[in-house]
């Protein structure tokens, strides 16, 4: 299809995006992406045996990421919302079937992620085999940090993941205790779906989530690539 001139839409197409550190261009997001139980302790904590199962993924709206210093209101129809940090992954270049070996050359950068959860209808939809959009795919689901370019940073392999609320930490773990690794997760994915630029991926969470209430300030980062500031409202 070729590109429409803007006043052919009925209304303004709204493209989210993220910030790019150290850059005055800004990456639109396409799709987002999320693997669920990608560290041991945490599948542990969630009450499941962290064999190395092949890699499962549920998604999350494009226009539900925020920007670090957002307020996040707190979202109706549940009383238990959680925190999971996560590593964001950026696709810059697409593709099918990628090979685990070649999976890095995709990623445009990285970012440090919240995959906010309403726990409670997450555990309704597990027990009655309902999906998990409600529970994972709501507004405002996805704050996320600026993006750190590769080209910047490289493909960090470990460097402490953690959260704190109210300046007590909750979250902290590894980037290496990933049960399957960033190009492992592209490489599946591309396996599934078609990647193309825009693309983020966020790859799991560490032990210790838990609830948030109103008025909580929940600071997070990932070493060597950045920290994400929410307050709930
Ligand atoms: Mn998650």
């Amino acid at each position: 299809m070729t590109s429409p001139e803007y006043t052919d839409y009925l209304f303004a197409p709204g493209i989210t995006s993220l910030a790019i550190t150290g850059s005055d261009q800004r990456f639109p997001a396409r799709r987002v992406y999320c693997v669920g139980r990608n560290y041991a302790d945490h599948a542990r904590e969630m009450g499941h045996d962290p064999d190395r199962e092949p890699p499962f993924f549920f998604t999350k709206h494009p226009d539900s990421l925020m920007p670090s210093g957002s307020e996040f209101p707190y979202p109706p129809g549940s009383e238990d919302v959680h925190h999971e940090i996560e590593l964001v992954v950026a696709i810059g270049q697409g593709g099918v079937d990628i090979p685990v070996e070649r999976a890095l050359e995709h990623v445009y950068g990285y970012a440090v992620g919240l995959d906010m959860t309403r726990r409670d209808l997450q555990a309704q939809a597990k027990k009655m085999g309902r999906p998990w959009a409600v529970a994972k795919a709501f507004d405002h689901a996805a704050p996320c940090s600026a993006l750190r370019p590769a080209a910047q940073i490289g493909h960090p392999i470990e460097g402490r993941i953690w959260l704190d609320i109210n300046g007590r930490t909750c979250q902290e773990g590894d980037l290496s205790a990933q049960i399957w690794s960033v190009p492992e997760v592209i490489a599946y994915l591309s396996r599934l779906f078609v990647l193309a630029p825009g693309d983020l991926v966020m790859t799991g969470t560490p032990a210790g989530v838990g609830p948030v209430q109103r008025g909580d300030k929940l600071s997070g980062g990932i070493q060597g690539i950045g920290t994400l500031e929410i307050t709930v409202s």
